[in-house]
């Protein structure tokens, strides 16, 4: 297939080297919309003004090479595209580069598509409220050599490439990612390979970016092998988007390259519905395939998955296609994403509606990465309404209240007096009741449906 359109600029340029430059820095993982998945890539295809064939479409190489990374080629991909002033600041502040295979995701070009909003700089980016920082996980302070961040016990943390497929206007590493483009130099390798040596503590290394599979595999193999060599190094994870921004990067080598250093887990970063595509979720399941167990990190972003359905639908979405939902991450406090934060509270909300509707398997963790360098911290909706030394109070998704008694209490046992009903969180609290229950639910009516079908087919009246 060829794509319409004026000529491609960059067919003789080559992909970014495995170079041999430092970065310092990290990666982390990024709603409102259409509550549909795009299944068919070959309308993705045609969507895209880029000429390219098949087999171009389907080389990552060529989607690298191709991104659109100024005013001029966004304005090449979709004419007539109008531009505030504080877009173009806003680029350079923080650099952009979109592959045209997730450009031709966006069906509106404007806010109201979420791809857009993940993807294009915005005016947005450069409000600077004081408690914003470059960087306010602090992990610039955790580098213990340069390119490995320290911080918990037992993990480390490689930043591999400062190289994205994509700049992800969300980006908690938007101080680093795109501006200068370069990969973990061999020498900075070996004296990240001596400090993890040096500290058997350590039996998690996440390799991490930039996105590290913006490398040639050769250059992921090396670090690989190198981490291989550290036997206190128990699992090796990959944190990647581009089974997301660049699916055709999940290649037959590739796979065959990362199936050789298990046990090896990968964690994607999708953030919406949309972007499970057909490439996609093919990319997905050639990893699964391979024995990669993978994860999913999302962003709540405003105007992109700040919605309970879409977070929900994007989780059931995950799980049929074997991806696990691992994280829900508050923005952070970073500089240039203050425009796509949402309340904590929303977060909270989203929870609360999750529990219940979906298995345990689909619901990820909320987590706050807690400015100051504190780490990430699970953040729930109460379920725990009261406690006291014999008893905890504990709420479930429908609002029934239960008392959970605490072991060894036989003097309690005696104040259960057969109070007909629970009158309130007291009397759970102290054993006197054990549950106090909506008087509705759904989980009654189905109950009472099928006592009532039951007896009907018992014959009892
Ligand atoms: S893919 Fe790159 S830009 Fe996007 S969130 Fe990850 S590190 Fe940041």
């Amino acid at each position: 297939m060829t794509h319409s359109a004026s000529p491609s600029r960059k067919e003789t340029e080559q992909p970014p080297a495995a170079a041999e430059e430092p970065p310092s820095g990290s990666e982390e993982p990024p709603g409102k919309p259409a509550l549909t998945t795009d299944n068919d890539n070959r309308a993705i295809m045609s969507s895209s003004p880029l000429p390219a064939t098949d087999e171009q479409w389907q080389d990552w190489q060529w989607q690298m090479r191709n991104r659109i990374r100024t005013l001029a080629d966004l304005r090449q991909f979709h004419p007539g595209l109008d531009f505030e002033e504080g877009v173009s600041r806003a680029m350079e502040r923080f650099p952009m580069a979109i592959t045209p295979y997730y450009a031709s995701l966006i069906r509106h070009w404007d806010e109201r598509d979420p791809i857009y909003r993940m993807a294009m700089p915005d005016a947005g980016e450069l409000i600077d409220p004081f408690f914003l920082q470059d960087d306010p996980l602090e992990e610039d302070h955790d580098m213990a050599v340069p390119g490995l961040i320290h911080r918990y016990p037992d993990r480390a943390l490689l930043v591999s490439t400062t190289t994205c497929a994509m700049y992800c206007r969300h980006c908690t590493r938007k101080r680093v990612a795109g501006h200068r483009e370069s990969t973990l130099s061999h020498n900075r390798l070996k004296a990240a390979v001596a400090y993890l040596e040096a500290h058997p503590e350590i039996h998690d290394v996440i390799i991490s970016g930039g996105d590290p599979l913006t490398m040639p595999t050769p250059a992921l193999e090396r670090i690989l092998k190198e981490l291989r060599s550290v036997r206190s190094i128990d699992i090796v994870r990959i944190g990647t988007r581009t089974p997301v921004t660049m699916p055709m990067r999940i290649t037959d080598e590739l796979v065959e390259m990362l199936r050789r250093y298990h046990p090896l887990w990968i964690n994607t970063h999708f953030n919406h519905p949309t972007e499970l595509t057909t490439a996609a979720r093919a990319a997905c399941a050639k990893l699964a395939d391979a024995g990669i167990p993978l994860g999913n990190q999302s962003v709540l972003l405003c105007g992109v998955n700040d919605d309970p359905r879409i977070v929900e639908q994007l989780c059931r979405e995950l799980t049929r296609n074997r991806v696990r939902p691992y994280y829900l991450f508050q923005c952070d406090l970073v500089r240039g994403v203050e425009h796509l934060r949402t309340p904590l509270s929303r977060g909270i909300e989203i929870m609360e509606y999750l529990r219940g509707r979906l298995s345990g398997l689909a619901i990820p963790t909320f987590i706050v990465d807690a400015p100051h360098g504190g780490g990430k911290v699970p953040v729930l909706p109460n379920y725990v309404v009261s406690t006291s030394p014999t008893h905890t109070v504990l709420r479930n998704f429908e609002g029934m209240l239960v008392s959970y008694p605490e072991p060894n209490l036989s003097a309690v046992a005696q104040l259960r007096t057969a109070l007909p009903q629970a009158a309130t969180v007291y009397d759970l609290s102290t054993g006197r009741a054990s549950a106090i229950q909506p008087a509705t639910t759904t989980r009654h009516a189905r109950r009472a449906g099928r006592s009532s079908s039951n007896k009907r087919s018992a014959g009892v009246a």
